[in-house]
């Protein structure tokens, strides 16, 4: 794809968080590696507001390439850090949607409550610890976070996830999501019944051979 298409699908991306009600008003972010660098959202604008020309180009040094007016988003540490600690990692969407927020506003991380968890890569979806938003701090605990993670939450934030691509990064943001919202229900009913790491093994090495060999 080229530059133009890029930066048209991280629109079309950002838009679909406002449609799906991922992130409600102008909340999170989106990205995409792009030649040595990323193209991201700029920090604080309306995504209906966006046209292909406002979506930055930058190195993965924090370098916005001369043809951009707007400033990055705010969390384009975060951004980039991760391109550069993950080779297989393409896209990347931050969201505040409500229920892992919710979750990340309590602290909590999300258990083997169900199988599904293994979906982010691991027996659990893990929390960063809170740092205040933009900053390097916050970048090194997401960095160290999702060394074996697609998906994290967020402390008092909100979530991350990533993929090789943009519809699997986005795909993924609102499985973890659903997750999210089934752990908050579950958690009220009480009597949770978590699964054992050697079940979610078991699981694991199922999610190898899942789905559709194409
Ligand atoms: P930006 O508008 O700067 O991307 O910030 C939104 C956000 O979610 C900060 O964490
Ligand atoms: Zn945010």
């Amino acid at each position: 794809m080229n530059k133009q298409d890029e930066r048209q699908q991280v629109i079309d991306y950002a838009l679909k968080l406002n449609t799906t009600g991922l992130s409600p008003g102008k909340s999170g972010n989106i990205s995409v590696r792009f030649n040595e660098g990323l193209l991201v959202t700029p920090s604080g604008v309306e995504y209906q507001q966006l046209s292909p020309s406002d979506i930055v180009n930058m190195d993965l040094s924090g370098n916005v390439s001369d043809d951009c007016v707007l400033q990055p988003s705010s969390e384009w540490h975060f951004h980039s850090d991760l391109y550069q600690s993950r080779a297989d990692i393409n896209a990347i969407v931050h969201t505040h949607s409500t229920y892992c927020t919710a979750l990340a506003c309590t602290g909590r991380s999300i258990p083997a409550f169900h199988y599904m968890v293994a979906i982010a890569g691991g027996k659990d979806i893990p929390i960063a610890p809170y740092a205040l938003f933009g900053t390097e701090q916050l970048s090194e605990n997401i960095v160290a976070c999702l060394q074996s993670r697609q998906a994290c939450l967020l402390a008092n934030h909100g979530m991350i996830a990533m993929g090789s691509d943009l519809a699997t990064a986005f795909k993924l943001a609102q499985e973890v999501e659903a997750l999210a919202k089934q752990y908050c229900i579950a958690l009220k009913l009480g009597n949770l019944n978590v699964l054992s790491d050697q079940e979610m093994i078991e699981v694991l090495d199922r999610f190898k051979h899942y789905g559709q060999r194409l």
